[in-house]
C-alpha cells in the first residue's frame, strides 16, 4: 500500500470537499461517490482501501451498502468507517452490528478523521499481508521444494476434482506415472547430491513438455505424476513419449563433472474410469510392465467402466 485509497460515499457535496482536502493534505488518494449506488459501483470496480460512508443518502442508504460490501467475498474486507450526523447511538450502534470498523459524527473535526481513517487503513495493512502470508503458505503446502513442482498432497486434490469433473461431463482423462530408471544407483554411485540434480533437471524437461491444462507434480521418491485432463489415449501417449525422448536425449552433468545417462519409464492409463483410485492403480501397474519389459519405455492401459 503506497498511497492509501480512500472512497468518500456522501450525498452532501461539502462534507466530500472538506473529507477530501483533509486527507489529500495527508497523501491519501480520494474518489467520490454521491450516493449508495455509486459508491457500491466504485467498490467494486475499483476497490479502496477504507470507504467513509455517510448513513443518509438517496437511493441505496449507508446500512445497505454496507451489507452488500460484507455480502461481497472480494470486498468484505475493505473497513468502513460511518459518518453519522444522528445524535444517537442507535444508528452507529447498528453500522457497528452491521461490521462497519468505525464512526465519526459529523461535523467532525480533521484531526478525528484523520485519527480514525489512518486505525481503518492499518487494519486494511494488517488484513492484506495476512492474506498475502496464507497465500504463500498455501502455495508452499502444495510444492515440492526440489524440483517446484506440486507435492503429493496438491496431485491429490487435483487428481479428485479431474476425475469429478471427467465424469461429469464424460471427458477422457489420462494419468501418466513417471519413474526414473534406476535412480538409486545415481544416489548410490554418485552421491545425493547428484541425485537430487537429477530430479530438478527431471522436472525441468517434464515442465517444458507439459501442455497448457496438463497438471504434473511429484509423486514421491523418483516417481511423479502427470494428470491430463480432457486429452485421449493417443494424445496422451504422445505426450507421454515426448517426455521420454527428450529425458533420454542429453545426459546430466553433475558438479564434479560426471556424466549421467537418465532415462525414464512411463505407465499411462486412459480413462477415467470409476474411480481416481482406480486409474491411479493401473497406472501404476502399467509402469511395472513398463520397468518388467527393460525400461525407458511407456506401457498405455485403457481403463474399462463398471458402472
Ligand atoms: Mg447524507
Amino acid at each position: 500500500m503506497s498511497r492509501p485509497t480512500v472512497l468518500i460515499a456522501d450525498d452532501s457535496l461539502v462534507v466530500r470537499a472538506v473529507v477530501r482536502s483533509g486527507l489529500e493534505a495527508e497523501g491519501y488518494v480520494v474518489t467520490e461517490a454521491v450516493d449508495g449506488t455509486a459508491a457500491l459501483q466504485h467498490c467494486r470496480q475499483q476497490p479502496p482501501d477504507i470507504v467513509l460512508l455517510d448513513i443518509e443518502m438517496p437511493g441505496l442508504d449507508g446500512y445497505e451498502v454496507l451489507a452488500a460490501l460484507k455480502a461481497d467475498p472480494e470486498l468484505v474486507d475493505i473497513p468502513v468507517v460511518f459518518l453519522t450526523s444522528r445524535s444517537g447511538m442507535d444508528d452507529v450502534v447498528a453500522g457497528l452490528r452491521g461490521g462497519a470498523h468505525d464512526y465519526l459524527k459529523k461535523p467532525f473535526e480533521a484531526p478525528e478523521l484523520l485519527a480514525r481513517v489512518a486505525s481503518a487503513v492499518h487494519v486494511k495493512k494488517l488484513q492484506d499481508a495476512l492474506h498475502e502470508r496464507n497465500a504463500e503458505l498455501d502455495r508452499m503446502s502444495r510444492t515440492d521444494a526440489l524440483t517446484g513442482l506440486y507435492n503429493r498432497r496438491h496431485l491429490d486434490d487435483e487428481l479428485r476434482r479431474s476425475h469429478e469433473d471427467a465424469r461429469r461431463h464424460d471427458a477422457p482423462l489420462c494419468l501418466l506415472l513417471l519413474d526414473i530408471d534406476h535412480f538409486k544407483n545415481v544416489n548410490d554411485t554418485y552421491g545425493h547430491p547428484a541425485g537430487d540434480l537429477v530430479l530438478g533437471a527431471f522436472a525441468q524437461r517434464l515442465r517444458e513438455q507439459l501442455r497448457a491444462g496438463d497438471i504434473a507434480g511429484r509423486w514421491g521418491g523418483e516417481e511423479f505424476l502427470i494428470i491430463m485432463p480432457r486429452t485421449d489415449p493417443a494424445g496422451a501417449f504422445e505426450v507421454a513419449e515426448r517426455i521420454r525422448t527428450c529425458t533420454g536425449a542429453t545426459p546430466v552433468t553433475s558438479v564434479d563433472g560426471h556424466v549421467m545417462k537418465v532415462t525414464v519409464s512411463g505407465g499411462l492409463a486412459c480413462g477415467p474410469g470409476d474411480t481416481a483410485d482406480a486409474a491411479v492403480h493401473l497406472a501404476d501397474t502399467s509402469l511395472y510392465q513398463a520397468k518388467a519389459a527393460g525400461r525407458n519405455q511407456i506401457v498405455a492401459a485403457t481403463l474399462t467402466n463398471l458402472t
